[in-house]
């Protein structure tokens, strides 16, 4: 039951898998415009995938904006040979181990001691249903259960199980599930900069949209819970990047109505945005705060809650009903707590934040040009995450785009009309310099297939 080939496996593949945010039609339809290619990786290494036959891309956007230090990195493939040894797993109720204590302290650390407790999940959209419990939960256990609703932005994503989608309004991942999530969420507007009106700066837009949170507030905050947002660049809406003001506005107004603010750090926390943490940017903290995606490196499924000592004193009872009873099988897996400090430590011990601010700016540099086109709008970036949008009317121009990367040897996927860079940290600068070249190939195939 071995396999060599590329063909061999996409045939597999598509009999057997049934993958991710996929038409699966699409992987079949090679004549059509939506077609989807399905690629088979044999191995990865640093910032490239190779396929079975030799064929490699460069990773543009992590893997889904998971993979830091690139792939098969040689410490935290050693972290976890050795950890593989010593503990694989052990049900973290009733139970603790070394890994999962010693990136509970270092992450606290990470938030100067103001997220003094962690609890752990798999995946992002778990964290952010843990986060939308406890919220609620603590509210209860103070004595005010009528705080039961949830603030989000337009445009946001905070992962798509039931109760996450409740917060995420993203209408092609949402809709065909309304009748299943709860309505008690209110989608407040976005301070997306490209929202600008003439004569309108971008901490201008957040604080027309802060204006719009306060009002709200002003009516509904003795019933609001918490606002959840993702701090500076909200992801899926196609990298819809922000002012910090809007944090800060956003961060004294739920201090004014009492409402928790959970900052949604999943794909920008980690450095992404050129601090550690993207909500540092505004000088504030928030009550709750999800991490997943970056902090296992992109190499095992990790979540985590980070939570104010405030928060978890409100649990703390001799009444099991007042406590937090979520779990997963999978809790603070040893495994992916070992990846998530084996990548701590490269942070520290590389001075990643700095080297990254001299790639973002060759990164910046690279796209600079792409100002002149005339289909080109919008060009921003916010750290390790450079995007831009391209005007035009063609449904398809995404998956051209992406057939045309895939072609020219880079993994670069756009949402909607949005293509965006967010490299592994580890890219060097031909790399960088070759995403560029893969951007202007793949822009001009697109269009000109329009
Ligand atoms: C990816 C993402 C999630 C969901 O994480 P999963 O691991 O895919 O469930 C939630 N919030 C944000 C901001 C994300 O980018």
């Amino acid at each position: 039951m071995t396999s060599s080939s590329n063909a061999d496996w996409l045939a597999r593949s598509r009999a057997a898998v049934w993958h991710p945010c996929t038409q699966m039609q699409h992987h079949a339809r090679t004549d059509q415009p939506a077609h989807l290619p399905l690629i088979p990786i044999a191995r990865g290494q640093g910032a490239w995938l190779e396929d079975f036959e030799g064929k490699r891309y460069i990773d543009g956007i992590s893997s889904w904006w998971t993979n830091l230090f690139g792939h098969a990195n040689p410490r935290i493939n050693a972290a976890l040979r050795e950890q593989l040894d010593t503990l694989e797993h052990v049900m973290l109720a009733g139970f603790t181990h070394q890994p999962v204590v010693e990136l509970s302290e270092r992450l606290a650390a990470l938030t100067g001691g103001a997220l003094g407790h962690a609890f752990y999940a798999s995946d992002g959209a778990s964290a952010t249903e843990i986060a939308l419990k406890m919220s609620f939960h603590y509210w209860r256990n103070v004595g005010r259960p009528e705080k039961s609703e949830f603030l989000c932005l337009a445009g946001s994503y905070h992962g798509e199980t039931v109760g996450a989608l409740a917060v995420t309004d993203v209408a092609i991942f949402k809709d065909a599930y309304a009748p299943l999530v709860r309505a008690a969420a209110h989608v407040l507007p976005s301070p997306d900069f490209r929202q600008a009106e003439p004569g309108e700066t971008p901490a201008d837009v957040a604080r027309r949209a802060a204006a719009g949170l306060e009002s709200w507030l002003k009516q509904h905050g003795e019933r609001t819970a918490a606002l959840i947002v993702e701090p500076l660049v909200q992801g899926a809406a196609g990298m819809a990047m922000y002012d910090p003001e809007y944090l800060r506005l956003a961060r004294a107004l739920c201090n004014h109505y009492e409402v928790h603010l959970i900052c949604d750090e999943i794909a920008v926390g980690c450095g992404r945005t050129g601090t550690f943490f993207a909500h540092e940017q505004a000088d504030i903290r928030p009550d709750l705060m999800c991490l997943s995606k970056g902090i296992s490196g992109g190499y095992l499924p990790l979540s985590n809650v980070l939570c104010s000592d405030m928060i978890y004193a409100a649990f703390l009872d001799d009444s099991v009903a007042r406590a937090f009873l979520h779990s997963h099988s999978y809790t603070g897996n040893p495994l992916a707590c070992c990846a998530a400090l084996a990548t701590l430590d490269i942070f520290e011990s590389d001075d990643v934040l700095a080297a990254n601010r001299k790639k973002s700016q060759k990164i910046g540099a690279t796209l600079a040009p792409l100002n002149g086109h005339p289909q080109v709008r919008h060009l921003r970036q916010r750290g390790m995450i450079a995007a831009f949008d391209v005007a035009t009317d063609d449904p398809w121009f995404s998956r051209k785009f992406y057939r045309a990367a895939l072609d020219a040897g880079a993994l670069i996927r756009p949402i909607g009309n949005t293509v965006y860079l967010m490299p592994p940290y580890i890219i060097d600068d031909s790399e960088i310099t070759q995403l560029g070249q893969v951007i202007g190939q793949a822009l001009t195939a697109a269009c000109r297939l329009a």
